[in-house]
């Protein structure tokens, strides 16, 4: 039955691999639900969560700072509300379509039903490249896609946050031109900076998330992640503060990369090699190769991502103990997952969103290594949006210690709700079973009590 759910959704959209990977692995881990749940299959819940709610899709004209006019493709997937407004980030990125916008929205409805939070799923962005480009023409292209998104979102109806290409810049000019189409200040965007209304903790949340994933994975063999050697990929937000949260509880990071190459320091990257990067990427707007040219102990290996020179990336075939890939979908293949574990392995914790490809997935599951898949594992930078959203309302900021705390616990809370439906359902150990169940129960239970709409 499930397998004729997947060719429907196929068949209807069949440029969308992304989109069929991502659906594929949460409709693998429910025939053990769905037979303890016969009332899903009744109230066709699976035929109803893999259609989104609606998918709006607009032209983005702007202009360089030549004078020259520009054509991009913005998005918004809405995904489901069940369970409450859509929530998820904006990715701009020049490999951004629909199939990608769907595979992220469908995951963000199972990972914000983790988190505990009333938020439903959603995902939105644009094929414009960030990269290369002036901050003016990065705030006439924000202005021009927030012109027309700003009619489809709103504080109790969908609140947008950043992803891939989309930082506290890209946040801040989006945010300006919702408050001016509108003529209110509302919490319709989270990430915001601190002197409007974003929450502290919120920029961390997501790198923070996945570490604190790991220390609980970790703890179930009575370990830490003390004096563990780490991979680390991407140089972006969710890697920089993956790397500082992995610096506090005694981890040793020795690679960073980006879609040009990777870094491997075998020294470590310690606070003020960290602090250069995130000079170099937040402000500076480098490439990660200028690394090696600042600090001698590290190499530098050129590996295109775009255009993969090897049927393997290199990348993760180094002795380490962790993995965290905190880069984009699909970086570690079969033979990366293999490579990973022959090098020594047993923790990854998966900040991006689906990192792994299905067989990858198949390697960690065989191997019995400690997987947190990242629609748990990277649930803490929603999570943390949730909390922007709850102090916006309140007319309230928390401190960092609060905002932190609460982070930590929500962590903890995901983690042993993945472990014990992975137990109940006769698997203990897959988070990969154990996350999909725990959220797709949720949201079943929440569109039968709403009947059919
Ligand atoms: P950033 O844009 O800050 O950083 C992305 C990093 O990944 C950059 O180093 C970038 O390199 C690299 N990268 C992007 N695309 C590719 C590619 N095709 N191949 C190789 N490297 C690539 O994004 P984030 O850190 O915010 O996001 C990283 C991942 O985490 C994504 O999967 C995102 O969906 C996920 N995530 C993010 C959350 C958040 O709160 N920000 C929340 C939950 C998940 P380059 O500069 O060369 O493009």
């Amino acid at each position: 039955m499930l397998e004729e759910i997947y060719q429907e959704v196929v068949n209807k959209d069949p440029d969308q691999p992304e989109f069929h990977q991502a659906v594929r692995e949460v409709l693998e881990s429910l025939e053990p639900v769905l037979d303890k749940h016969p009332e899903y299959r009744r109230y066709k819940i699976v035929e109803r969560v893999v259609e989104p709610d609606r998918v709006l899709m607009f032209r983005v004209p702007w202009t360089t700072d030549d004078g020259e006019i520009q054509v991009n493709r913005g998005f918004r997937v809405e995904f489901n509300n069940a369970i409450g407004p859509y929530k998820g980030g904006l990715r701009f990125h020049p490999s951004v379509n629909l199939g990608i916008l769907k595979f992220l929205g469908f995951e963000q409805v199972f990972k914000n039903a983790l988190t505990g939070l009333p938020i439903g799923g959603g995902k939105g962005g644009s094929d414009f490249d960030p990269k290369g480009k002036s901050d003016h023409e990065v705030m006439r292209f924000c202005q021009s896609f927030m012109s027309e998104l700003f009619r489809h979102i709103g504080p109790n109806t969908d609140i947008p946050a950043g992803d891939i290409g989309v930082g506290g810049r890209e946040i801040g000019y989006l945010f300006g031109m919702y408050k001016k189409l509108v003529n209110e200040w509302a919490g319709v965007l989270t990430g915001k900076g601190l002197s409007y209304g974003g929450s502290l903790v919120r920029p961390e949340a997501t790198g923070y998330g996945s570490v604190y994933f790991a220390q609980e994975m970790l703890k179930t063999r009575n370990e830490t992640l003390e004096g563990k050697t780490c991979l680390v990929s991407g140089s972006g937000n969710v890697a920089q503060f993956t790397t500082e949260k992995l610096l506090d509880l005694g981890g040793k990071v020795v690679t960073l990369s980006d879609s040009s190459g990777f870094i491997y320091d075998e020294e470590g990257i310690d606070r003020d090699k960290l602090a250069f990067v995130m000079d170099l990427k937040n402000i500076q707007r480098g490439r990660i190769k200028e690394y090696v040219e600042k600090y001698s102990s590290a190499q530098y290996t050129e590996w295109n991502a775009f255009d993969k020179p090897t049927d393997y990336d290199p990348k993760w075939d180094v002795k380490a103990d962790c993995a965290f890939p905190s880069a984009t979908q699909n970086e570690i293949n079969e033979k990366d997952a293999q490579n990973l574990v022959n090098n020594g392995v047993y923790v990854v914790s998966e900040g991006a969103n689906m990192p792994t490809v299905p067989a990858g997935v198949e390697v960690f599951l065989q191997e019995k290594i400690l997987y947190g898949p990242g629609k748990a594992a990277n649930a803490g930078g929603v999570a943390t949006s949730g909390l922007e959203m709850a102090q916006n309302a309140a007319f309230s900021s928390w401190t960092r210690k609060e905002v932190d705390s609460r982070l930590h616990e929500i962590m903890v809370n995901i983690h042993a709700m993945a472990a014990d439906a992975a137990e109940q359902y006769g698997q203990p150990g897959n988070y990969v079973l154990g996350a999909n169940a725990a959220g797709f129960r949720k949201v079943a239970e929440a569109i039968i009590a709403q009947g059919v709409v």
